[in-house]
């Protein structure tokens, strides 16, 4: 299968730093914003930190073509939209590492395959698992399906409240950002696209 923009890969393990290094950085931050390290509540943050960011980021070591490919075909030639909705995540942005917490609204029309719902869920969670923008990520779950299950055609909606404008920069909190990226049908089809978008709150 051809590599798409949706296949991003991580880092080979021989670049990066190990954990003690990792730990090491996050030293030198709380040092630079005036901290003690060494100060009874903070020893054990640095650990914390690293550990933190394994979660955070763990979407890197996650491969969202694995996570497709296992496929039912045994669906009664069911050939209409399914949509999983509302599936709340979150991602941190790649300008601040400031968090981006959303809800994304995922359809798509089957041709003859569909995957299991929560598969849905946990393709958001790949790319949500990673430093993002939200464009970017719109775009990247959208094609990991069109890619994988070749369906009639895929939308997905993101609305999400970023942190780097809610609680710092400009301060506004409240607001959110909407995306979609329509892929075959749900992008050529006014009537599709139409169905897919009623089903977004
Ligand atoms: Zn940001």
């Amino acid at each position: 299968m051809k590599k798409n923009n949706f296949q991003v890969q991580p880092l080979p393990a021989a670049d990066r730093p190990d954990r003690r290094d990792a730990e090491e950085a996050v030293r030198t931050l709380l040092r630079w914003t005036g901290e003690d390290p060494n100060r009874d509540g903070l020893v054990e943050t640095p650990s914390r930190v690293v550990r933190a960011f394994e979660e955070y980021f763990r979407g890197y070591a996650e491969d969202p073509e694995q996570i497709l490919h296992k496929t039912f075909e045994e669906i009664e030639g069911y050939d209409e939209m399914i949509v999983l909705r509302g599936i709340r995540f979150e991602s941190h942005c790649e300008h601040h590492m400031a968090p981006i917490i959303g809800r994304a609204w995922v359809g798509y029309i089957p041709t003859g395959k569909v995957v299991g719902i929560s598969k849905l869920a946990r393709i958001v969670d790949v790319y949500a698992k990673r430093l993002q923008i939200q464009e970017k990520m719109t775009a990247q779950i959208a094609q990991a399906i069109q890619t994988v299950l070749e369906p009639e055609g895929v939308g997905v909606v993101i609305k999400a409240e970023h942190h780097c404008m809610t609680t710092r920069g400009i301060h506004k909190p409240g607001t959110d950002l909407v995306t979609s990226r329509m892929l075959g049908v749900f992008r050529d089809d006014p009537k599709t696209r139409q169905e897919f978008l009623s089903m977004i709150d």
